[in-house]
C-alpha cells in the first residue's frame, strides 16, 4: 500500500480561495480591507524572502498590506515605537514582526508589545493562554495549518491517538494543545515527544497520527510508524543544492520508506509549508472581522 499523499499545496490553495472571496465580501459589504503590517529589522535573506511572500500573498488576496524595513542598527525603542504606532492604526488589523531579530533587541519584549488583538502570529500570551483554556482566537499558522489539512482531508481526529515529536512554542506544544482541546477538529489523546524521551520508537508506533517538528533529517524512519498511520512532517531541512543552485529540502521523516506503510503522507516540500502563510492571512481577516464586530 502506498499512502494518499496530504498536498499542502492544494489545500492552501483551496483556502485561499476562501479568503479571496470573504475579503471581496468585507469590501463590497463594509468598505473595509484586512490590514497586515510586516515588520523587518535588517536583511538576513531568509527573512526577506519570506516577508517578502507574505506582502506578495496578501497583495494578491485583495488585503492592505504595508512593510517597515528598518536597519540592522535599529534600537528596541524605536521598534517599539514603531508597534506602538500600528497598535493605534485602525487600517492595520495585523502585525507581524519577523524573527529573529538582531541582538540589541529582546524578542520577547517586541511580541509582547503587539497588541493580543493584532497579534496574527499567535505568540503573545493572551493568545496562547486563550489557546490553553480552549478559547483561541489566533492560532499560530504552522499548528493551525497542520489542524486544517487533517480536517480536510477527512482524518479522523475525535478519539484518535496523537503523537508529536517536539516541543518548541511554535509548533509542537501549540499543535499539541489544539488537538487535546474538547472541541470539533480535535478531542484526540496527545502525547508530546522531546529529546528526554526515552525510547522514542515505543510512541512513535502507538500513533494514530504522527506529527514530527524535530528539525532532523530523516529522523523518523519506517520502523518507527504504525501501519495506517497519517503522518505530518512539519521539518524543513537544508541538506545541499539542486543543480539549479536552489536548497535541497528534506523533512523530518523517511518519506520513501515511511510512504508504503502509512496511509497518508505529507511531502517537503509542498506539506505543511505552503499552509503557514496563508493561515496567517486567515488570521489576518479574522482579526478585521473582530475589530470591525461582523460575523
Ligand atoms: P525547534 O525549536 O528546534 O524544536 C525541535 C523540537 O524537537 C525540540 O522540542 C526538541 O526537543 C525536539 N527534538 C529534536 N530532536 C529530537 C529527537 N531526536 N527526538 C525527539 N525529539 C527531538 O524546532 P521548531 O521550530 O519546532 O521546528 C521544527 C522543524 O519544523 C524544523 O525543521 C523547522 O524548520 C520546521 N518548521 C517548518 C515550518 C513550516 O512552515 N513548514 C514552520 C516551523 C518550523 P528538546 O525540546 O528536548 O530540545
Amino acid at each position: 500500500m502506498s499512502a494518499k499523499i496530504i498536498s499542502g499545496t492544494e489545500i492552501a490553495s483551496q483556502i485561499r480561495e476562501e479568503i479571496k472571496s470573504e475579503t471581496e465580501r468585507l469590501n463590497r459589504d463594509y468598505g473595509i480591507s484586512p490590514g497586515l503590517l510586516t515588520i523587518i529589522v535588517g536583511n538576513n535573506p531568509a527573512s526577506v524572502s519570506y516577508v517578502t511572500a507574505k506582502q506578495k500573498t496578501a497583495k494578491e488576496l485583495g488585503f492592505y498590506s504595508v512593510q517597515e524595513d528598518l536597519p540592522e542598527d535599529t534600537s528596541e525603542e524605536t521598534l517599539l515605537s514603531v508597534i506602538d504606532r500600528y497598535n493605534r492604526d485602525p487600517k492595520i488589523h495585523g502585525i507581524l514582526v519577523q524573527l529573529p531579530l538582531p541582538k540589541q533587541i529582546n524578542e520577547n519584549k517586541v511580541l509582547y508589545a503587539i497588541d493580543p488583538d493584532k497579534d496574527v502570529d499567535g505568540f503573545h500570551p493572551v493568545n496562547v493562554g486563550r489557546l490553553m483554556i480552549g478559547e483561541g482566537r489566533y492560532y499560530p499558522c504552522t499548528p493551525y495549518g497542520i489542524q486544517q489539512m487533517l480536517i480536510r482531508s477527512g482524518v479522523e481526529i475525535d478519539g484518535a491517538e496523537v503523537v508529536v515529536v517536539g516541543r518548541s512554542n511554535i509548533v509542537g506544544k501549540p499543535i499539541s494543545m489544539m488537538l487535546v482541546q474538547k472541541a470539533k477538529g480535535a478531542n484526540a489523546t496527545v502525547t508530546m515527544c522531546h529529546t528526554g524521551t526515552k525510547n522514542l520508537s515505543s510512541h512513535t508506533k502507538r500513533a494514530d497520527i504522527l506529527i514530527v517538528a524535530a528539525g532532523r533529517p530523516k529522523a523518523i524512519t519506517a520502523d518507527m510508524v504504525k501501519e495506517g498511520a497519517v503522518v505530518i512532517d512539519v521539518g524543513v531541512n537544508r541538506i545541499g543544492m539542486t543543480p539549479e543552485g536552489k536548497a535541497k529540502l528534506c523533512g523530518d521523516v523517511d518519506f520513501d520508506a515511511v510512504k508504503e506503510k502509512a496511509s497518508a503522507i505529507t511531502p517537503v516540500p509542498g506539506g505543511v509549508g505552503p499552509m503557514t502563510i496563508t493561515m496567517l492571512m486567515l488570521n489576518t481577516l479574522k482579526a478585521a472581522k473582530f475589530a470591525h464586530n461582523i460575523t
